[in-house]
């Protein structure tokens, strides 16, 4: 089973992904925490995509498909992957449907984890202030441009989905259990 968990910046998919992990067995593939990494380690891409990032904008399309096409190909994706923070554009969408057809994989579901822009503000204000700004592109500025990057070029994925017919929306304002109860009842009945 291959899914995306899909949404906003402060949506919960890390912590969603965590609990889908566990109860599934499927490896968690998130583009933002190989990219901080990469930054951390100062490897090539890493210092190529620190500023991009620390400004809430997308890094190059090929960078993040490279490093997906990369991470899918390892042992533990085979019983099924978690994508979480990718794909982000439709050319990303499009690359993993290339990438995942050569080894005769699909995407079965994608999840969207809905919540209005107000509660994303209060809820990223609120990781920054507990991390003490941990996460170098936690801030108001930039918190407002990943909210415009999503809705600008994020969001036109939902219908490309849709018309796949994988498209699942669950309500991520309820409480994270209940959030999580309710993608399991999704992913239960695509067993
Ligand atoms: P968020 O909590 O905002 O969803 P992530 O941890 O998923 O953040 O990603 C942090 C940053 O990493 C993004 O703002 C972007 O600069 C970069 N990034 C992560 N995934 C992608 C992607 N699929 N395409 C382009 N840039 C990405």
């Amino acid at each position: 089973m291959n899914i995306v968990l899909f949404g906003p910046p402060g949506a919960g998919k890390g912590t969603q992904a965590a609990r889908l992990k566990e109860k599934y067995g499927l490896a968690h593939l998130a583009t933002g925490d190989m990219l901080r990494a990469a930054v951390a380690a100062g490897t090539e891409l890493g210092r190529k995509v620190e500023k991009i990032m620390e400004r809430g904008e997308l890094v190059p399309d090929e960078m993040v498909v490279a490093l997906i096409a990369e991470r899918i190909e390892q042992p533990d994706c085979e019983k099924g992957f978690i994508l979480d923070g990718f794909p982000r554009t439709l050319a990303q969408a499009e690359a993993l449907d290339r990438m995942l057809a050569e080894h005769g994989k699909r995407i079965d579901a994608v999840i969207e984890i809905r919540v209005d822009d107000d509660r994303l503000i209060d809820r990223i204000r609120r990781r920054i202030a507990e991390s003490g700004g941990a996460r170098s592109d936690d801030n108001e500025e930039t918190l407002k441009t990943r909210l415009e990057v999503y809705h600008r070029q994020t969001a036109p994925l939902l219908p490309y989905y849709r018309q796949r017919g994988v498209l699942y929306t669950v309500d991520g304002m309820q409480p994270i259990d209940e959030v999580t109860r309710q993608i399991e009842a999704i992913l239960d009945r695509l067993r």
